[in-house]
């Protein structure tokens, strides 16, 4: 089993498939020097699923897929139909901007993917392009429904709050989940990746965010599923749920229960440190074990982050 030099179990395991992607948020597409990885640093699907048979053998329950835009990786499907077969994995998710979704959905269900993250930050079709750099709300927004349609479950919304971005329309996403069975996620602004945006001054924290929701109706605590860093919350009359996340205000690090894998096969302990393990010389080289590695990353897992910015992007680290 993977306990780290804290006590804590490590059975989630995040890995980017690819640092492009067709959209340039604005407080993610950072860093404009970090050049788009050259092909062969990718990762291949091969070394991707080697790593995440090792680290179930190693008790690693879970596995979310990630990127830059994860769905611009070529037969992505097919990565999920090897990583869906791996005993031991009960949990195989993804984390998308939605915009392949229409096209790739029906693959992605048959493959074994159980449930999706599709990010949207506003309801405002010009503000989404504002953050985004790309015209596609509707098609965004029409994903959501899509996925529950293909029966992903559950269907969870991350938006992450910048003041004087859409700080303005916490309450109007929060009230897809009256009519929706979704979960509709707010996120602290983190500093990744050089990112000339963040600035303390640009936080919403969740108590913040909580105070908005709580004049419109109580929030009632949801404890059904405590494993993740989310605070679960759902109005009375509500058909899904809501999720608080702080990694700034209230930093959960001491529950921390999962390791990165970037898209050039760096083992990463943090999200927020620099200080990773390079799989590569192991998976092309035979030098060392991917159980060595792991363990080491253990050792490495710092008791908790720093804000400072990472030299990475987030798209090349794994959000
Ligand atoms: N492209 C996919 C997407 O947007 O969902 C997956 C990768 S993206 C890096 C994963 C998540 O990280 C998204 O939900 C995004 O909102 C979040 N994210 C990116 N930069 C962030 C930042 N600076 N602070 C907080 N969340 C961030
Ligand atoms: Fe792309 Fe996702 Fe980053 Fe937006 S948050 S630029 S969609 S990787």
């Amino acid at each position: 089993m993977l306990v780290d030099h804290l006590g804590r179990k490590i059975e989630y395991l995040r890995i980017s498939v690819t640092d492009r992607c067709n959209f340039k948020c604005i407080y993610c597409y950072t860093n404009q020097n970090w050049k788009w990885l050259p092909h062969e640093e990718i990762l291949r699907f091969e070394e991707i699923e080697k790593i995440a048979r090792v680290f179930a053998k190693l008790g690693g329950k879970r596995i979310r897929l990630t990127g830059g835009e994860p769905l611009l990786r070529r037969n992505i499907e097919t990565l999920i139909e090897k990583l869906s077969q791996i005993p031991g994995i009960i949990d195989l998710s993804l984390t998308t901007n939605g915009f392949f979704l229409e096209e790739l959905g029906e693959k992605l269900k048959k493959a074994g993917l159980k449930r999706i993250n599709i990010s949207l930050d506003t309801l405002n079709k010009e503000k989404f392009e504002k953050i985004t750099g790309i015209s596609a709300f509707e098609k965004v927004f029409k994903s959501i429904d899509l996925a529950l349609d293909l029966g992903f479950d559950p269907v969870k919304i991350n938006t992450v709050v910048i003041k004087g971005f859409n700080e303005d329309e916490i309450l109007e996403l929060a009230k897809l989940t009256l009519e929706k069975p979704i979960e509709v996620r707010f996120i602290e602004f983190m500093p990744i990746g050089k990112n000339s945006l963040w600035d303390e001054k640009h936080i919403i924290t969740v108590g913040e965010i909580k105070a908005i929701l709580e004049r419109f109706s109580e929030l009632i605590p949801d404890f059904s599923f405590g494993g993740g860093p989310a605070k679960i919350f759902k109005w009375k009359f509500a058909k899904g749920k809501i999720g608080l996340i702080s990694p700034i205000s209230e930093h959960f690090c001491h529950k921390c229960n999962r390791l990165r894998i970037t898209t050039d096969g760096r083992l990463r302990p943090c999200l927020f440190s620099d200080n990773e393990i390079n799989l590569k010389p192991i998976l092309r080289e035979g030098k060392g074990t991917l159980e060595e590695a792991f363990f080491l990353a253990l050792k490495l897992k710092p008791a908790k982050h720093n804000l400072n910015f990472t030299l990475r992007p987030m798209r090349a680290i794994g959000g």
